[in-house]
C-alpha cells in the first residue's frame, strides 16, 4: 500500500480518511451517537486526562467527523485537522487557539465579509486588535504592520468576493520573521488548485460549505495544521501550547503531542468549552462531496473561464475579474499560485451600475439569485447589498468590492446553457 501523502489528489479525494477493516462497511458509517461506552471508570478517566486516546463525547470527537477531517488533512498535505460546524467557527477557532485579550492580528484586507466582521469587530470586542494590509503588499510594507503583541497573520488564498490572490510566500516570510504563524483560508481554490502549505502557510482553514461539500446541503468548516510551526521556539508567545494546562493536570501540549499540539489543543480546549462541532450526518454529506472534488473543480473553472471570456467581449459589461484572463490584475500572481485553475467564481460590473446589475440578475433564469456561492448550480449575488452590506464605501473599497460588483458562481451545468441564460438576461438590461 502506497503511503497516503504520495498518492494523487484524485485518489485522496476518493479514498483518504477511511480504510475499512475486514468485514466493515465499505462506506464511511454515520456514527450518530453522542457518547461511547466503556467497561471501567478508570478507562474513562484516562481519556478525560488525555492519558489515553479514544472517543467519549461527540462534542470533542466523533469517528465520522474524524474520518472526513483526515481526508481534508491528506488533501492539504497537513499533519492534523478538525471539522467545525461552519467556516466561521473554523476561522474563529483557528485564531482563538493562539490568541487572547491583548494580542494583535495582521490580516489581509481582501477577505470574506464574515471574516472581516469577526476580526475587525467581534474579536476587537474581546480585546484582540488587528491591522489590515493589502493582499499584495511588499515585504517591507508588511513588516511595518507587525507589533510587539502580534501573534498571528491571516489571509485568504483567493478572496471571496474580490478574487484577489494572497501573496502567500511574502506573508509567510513576514510572519516567520516575526515568530508567528500564517493562517490561510483556502475555501475558494480548494487543495485541488492550491495547497498553501507548499508556499509556507502554517495553518489552513475552510468553509467546507462551499466547493468541498459542493452541493449546498450542509454548512461546515475545517482547520488543518501543517505541523510545521515550532511553537516551543517562542514559549512566551504561545503559552497555551507551551506551558502546563491546569485543566488537564498540567499537560504541556507541545511536549505531549508534538506536531499535533495545535489541533489537540483546539479539540480539547476550544471544542470542549465552546462547542461548534458538526453533526456526523453533515460530515457524511461532506465526505461524499469530497469524493468528486477533483472532478468538479476543473469543470467549475472551465465553465467560469468561458463565461468570463464571453462577458469580457460584451458591450453591456464594464469590467470582468477572473485571474485566468491574460489582462487581469491578478494574472501574474495566478501564474504562480494557481497555475492549473482557480475556481468557478467570477465578478463583473454591468454598465449602468447598481440598477442595471439588479435588472440583469432578476432576468436570469437558469442562474439563481442566492446568498450561497461555490456549489454545483450557477448562482449570482450582489455583495454590496447583501453579504457586505455592513461595510461603508471605504471599507468596501478596501475589501475590493465595488458597489456595482456582481459575483457569479459558475456551476457545473453545460456551459452552452449558462452562456445562453446570461445572453438573454443581458438583452433585457
Ligand atoms: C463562506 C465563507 C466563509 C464562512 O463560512 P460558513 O461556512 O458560511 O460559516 C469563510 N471564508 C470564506 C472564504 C467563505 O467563502
Amino acid at each position: 500500500m502506497q503511503e497516503e501523502k504520495k498518492q494523487g489528489l484524485g485518489t485522496l479525494c476518493v479514498q483518504a480518511g477511511y480504510s475499512p477493516k475486514n468485514g466493515e462497511p465499505r462506506v464511511l458509517p454515520i456514527v450518530q451517537s453522542t457518547t461511547y461506552k466503556y467497561d471501567s471508570s478508570k478507562q474513562m478517566g484516562d481519556l478525560f486526562d488525555l492519558k489515553d486516546t479514544g472517543y467519549f463525547y461527540t462534542r470533542l470527537a466523533n469517528p465520522t467527523n474524524d474520518a472526513v477531517a483526515a481526508k481534508i488533512t491528506a488533501l492539504e498535505g497537513g499533519e492534523a485537522g478538525i471539522l467545525t460546524s461552519s467556516g466561521q467557527a473554523a476561522t474563529f477557532y483557528a485564531l482563538l487557539n493562539i490568541l487572547k485579550a491583548g494580542d494583535h492580528i495582521v490580516a489581509s484586507s481582501a477577505i470574506y465579509g464574515g471574516s472581516y466582521n469577526l476580526i475587525a469587530h467581534t474579536m476587537a470586542d474581546l480585546g484582540i486588535e488587528s491591522t489590515f494590509v493589502e493582499p499584495d503588499v511588499t515585504l517591507e510594507e508588511l513588516n511595518l504592520a507587525f507589533k510587539e503583541n502580534t501573534k498571528v497573520v491571516f489571509g485568504e488564498s483567493l478572496a471571496n468576493p474580490s478574487l484577489k490572490i494572497l501573496d502567500i510566500e511574502t506573508f509567510a516570510k513576514a510572519a516567520h520573521e516575526h515568530g508567528v504563524p500564517l493562517v490561510v483560508d483556502n475555501t475558494f481554490p480548494t487543495p485541488i488548485f492550491l495547497r498553501p502549505f507548499e508556499f509556507g502557510a502554517d495553518i489552513v482553514t475552510h468553509s467546507t460549505t462551499k466547493y468541498m461539500n459542493g452541493f449546498a446541503n450542509s454548512v461546515g468548516g475545517a482547520v488543518i495544521d501543517s505541523g510545521n510551526f515550532d511553537w516551543s521556539l517562542y514559549g512566551d508567545k504561545f503559552k497555551g501550547l507551551t506551558q502546563p494546562d491546569e485543566t488537564y493536570h498540567g499537560v504541556v501540549f507541545t511536549e505531549t503531542f508534538g506536531r499535533k499540539a495545535y489541533i489537540t489543543k483546539l479539540t480539547t480546549t476550544l471544542m470542549r468549552d465552546l462547542g461548534s462541532i458538526p453533526s456526523p450526518q453533515n460530515s457524511f454529506y461532506l465526505g461524499v462531496g469530497l469524493e468528486t472534488l477533483h472532478l468538479r473543480m476543473p469543470r467549475h473553472f472551465e465553465n467560469a473561464k468561458a463565461v468570463a471570456e464571453y462577458l469580457k467581449g460584451h458591450d453591456k459589461i464594464s469590467w470582468v475579474n477572473f485571474s485566468a484572463l491574460p489582462d487581469d490584475s491578478q494574472h501574474d500572481l495566478a501564474q504562480k499560485y494557481l497555475p492549473n485553475g482557480s475556481c468557478g467564481v467570477i465578478s463583473f460590473g454591468v454598465k449602468g451600475g447598481r440598477e442595471a446589475a439588479t435588472r440583469f440578475m432578476d432576468a436570469l433564469q437558469l442562474a439563481a439569485v442566492v446568498t450561497h456561492v461555490a456549489d454545483s448550480r450557477t448562482c449570482v449575488l450582489h455583495p454590496a447589498s447583501t453579504t457586505h452590506r455592513q461595510m461603508n464605501d471605504e471599507e468596501l473599497e478596501k475589501a475590493g468590492v465595488s458597489p456595482d460588483l456582481i459575483r457569479m458562481s459558475v456551476g457545473i451545468e453545460d456551459k452552452e446553457d449558462i452562456l445562453l441564460d446570461i445572453a438573454q438576461a443581458l438583452e433585457q438590461v
